[in-house]
Order: structure tokens, then C-alpha cells, then sequence
């Protein structure tokens, strides 16, 4: 294991990244926390490079791209989305996207980027049509893997949770926000239409996965908590999860305004919440619960496309 002073350079990446299970071949989405991992001689380069040699031509590596969407469709306007828009993401995002054998999905907001043997189709399928996860879904069909490089502060999930929430139509309410994107050289407004993820709620399903044996490998990237898991697996369970035990798909902690106020699926509390938050002088917080409460609309569900 690294000290923090230690410097982490490529060799020591692919290392680390064999020793966790990554393979020659192997179809993976990456989930990665730079800052977790140490001082890195190359920074974020570094680490795409090691995961590109470890999976090799024959492997393909995918991560999100996703960008931001704004409150008002004026703002929105002034900032229409193209395929150059940059991720808020994060470094990994942006790296992966300078890259000349990129592929990125032409879904308005939710895009993803990849770069291996299967990066052009899986992408190339992703479009203003697909469901905003469909590439992982697509991925959790195909022996696809994820890679979590961080710690349960800095990373969410294990890139199928969004997907099993999805495919069982569980709503949420969601303050609207839009972008505009050009389809066919028409401009287009896009609203979206899917939930947002509790991070508390999607790492607490990891003990579960744990329980279930659903986890490949986990280890160290540098000195990041890593964690390999099988896709197909993970979601299974999530799906088990959801069909079966609903009320139980919230996180413990009593100022979460997603977990009480915002799912349908659950009784909601905003008493409770609103307390909770006064008490830790969250005034804004505070006030975003009563929005969610009174004004937000439950989403999917109560909309379709466009920006109505
Ligand atoms: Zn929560």
C-alpha cells in the first residue's frame, strides 16, 4: 500500500488495477475519484491510460459524461448543449473526452463516453430516444463490469442502481430544469425525466451486494478504496431488492430530503424533515424540502418529451 506522500505512476496503476481483477477484454464502467487516490504523477491521464492498457484493444472503458441542466429555459438557451459540451463529471469526464478515439452518446443530457472495441456501438445506440441509463443497462447485458475508485464519500454506487430504479418506474419528485440541443439541425428543448440517486441510499445497497457475494474484488488503487462487481449481478439484486422489499429502498438519515420527501414509493415526512434540518441550521435545505413538498411534480410520469 501507498503512504500519502508516495507518488503514484503508471506502472504502479496497472498493478494495482490487475491485482483488483481487471482484465484483458473486459467491458467496464468506471466510477473514479482522482483526489482519492493520491498524488499521481500525470494526474487523471495516468489513470485512463492504465485502465486502457489493463482492458486492452480488446476491452472497452466507459464513463459518464453527463452535463448540467439549467433551472430556466432562457439560461438554458444561451447555453445549447453540443457533442463539445464539457461534463460536470468531473476530471475523468473531461480527459476521456479530449481523447481522439472517443465516442460520446448523442443522449441530450445523460451522455456517456467510451473508448474500446464496443465503444462506437454501445454509444452510437444511445440517443435523445433512450432511457437516460440504457447504455449501462445495455452493459449489464453484455458481461459488463464496474470499477469503483474511491470511497464511499466521493463515489455513488455501482452504475446499475439508476438503471433497476429506472426499469421499475419509481417516481420522485423533481424540480424541472431544461436544455436545448440541436436534432436534425432543429433545436430542440429536452426536459429530463428520471430520478435523481440518494448517496447515502445507493452505497447502502454495497453491504448488501457484499452479503451476496455479487462483489468480484475489492482492494486498494492507490490509496483509494477500489471495488470490482459484476453488473448483472448487482442489478439483480437491486431488482430483487425494489420488487420485494420497497419501503426499505430509503437511507437512514432523517435530514434526507430525497429519502423522505421526495420518493413516492414511501410515506413521506416532511415534519420530521423539517425539523431535522432546523436543528442543523440547514435554512436552505429547509426550505428546498417545503419546494419539494408543495411544488415539485413527481417525475417520470406526469411528463412526456418536451418542455411543457
Ligand atoms: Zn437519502
Amino acid at each position: 500500500m501507498a503512504t500519502d506522500r508516495e507518488s503514484i505512476g503508471f506502472d504502479r496503476m496497472v498493478w494495482d488495477l490487475t491485482t483488483l481483477g481487471l482484465k484483458r477484454g473486459d467491458l467496464v464502467n468506471v466510477k473514479a475519484s482522482l483526489k482519492s487516490i493520491g498524488f499521481v504523477e500525470g494526474g487523471i491521464k495516468t489513470l485512463l491510460d492504465a485502465l486502457l492498457e489493463v482492458v486492452g484493444e480488446e476491452g472497452t472503458i466507459v464513463t459518464e459524461s453527463f452535463v448540467r441542466t439549467y433551472r430556466s429555459k432562457r439560461e438554458a438557451k444561451k447555453n445549447i448543449v453540443t457533442q463539445s459540451t464539457p461534463s460536470y463529471a468531473g476530471a475523468l469526464a473531461n480527459e476521456i473526452l479530449n481523447r481522439p478515439n472517443v465516442f460520446r452518446s448523442t443522449h441530450p443530457v445523460q451522455k456517456f463516453a467510451a473508448i474500446g472495441a464496443q465503444a462506437e456501438s454501445l454509444m452510437k445506440k444511445h440517443t435523445p430516444d433512450s432511457r437516460p441509463y440504457d447504455v449501462l443497462r445495455e452493459m449489464i447485458f453484455s458481461g459488463g463490469k464496474n470499477i469503483r475508485i474511491g470511497g464511499l464519500d466521493k463515489v455513488v454506487g455501482v452504475g446499475t442502481t439508476h438503471v433497476a430504479v429506472d426499469y421499475l418506474k419509481l417516481q420522485q419528485k423533481r424540480e424541472a430544469s431544461y436544455i436545448y440541443f440541436y436534432k436534425n439541425s432543429s433545436l430542440q428543448c429536452f426536459k429530463p425525466d428520471w430520478v435523481n440517486g440518494c448517496q447515502i441510499l445507493f452505497n447502502n445497497l454495497i453491504e448488501l451486494f457484499e452479503k451476496k457475494n455479487a462483489i468480484i474484488s475489492k482492494g486498494k488503487v492507490g490509496n483509494a478504496d477500489a471495488m470490482l462487481t459484476e453488473m448483472k449481478q448487482t442489478y439483480d439484486i437491486e431488482i430483487d431488492l425494489l420488487k420485494n422489499s420497497l419501503d426499505s429502498f430509503r437511507c437512514n438519515n432523517p435530514s434526507c430530503i430525497l429519502c423522505n420527501i421526495g420518493w413516492k414509493h414511501t410515506k413521506t415526512n416532511l415534519h420530521g424533515t423539517v425539523i431535522s434540518l432546523l436543528k442543523e441550521k440547514k435554512y436552505g435545505l429547509t426550505y428546498r424540502a417545503f419546494q419539494m413538498y408543495f411544488v415539485n411534480k413527481y417525475q417520470p410520469g406526469n411528463m412526456k418529451s418536451g418542455c411543457k
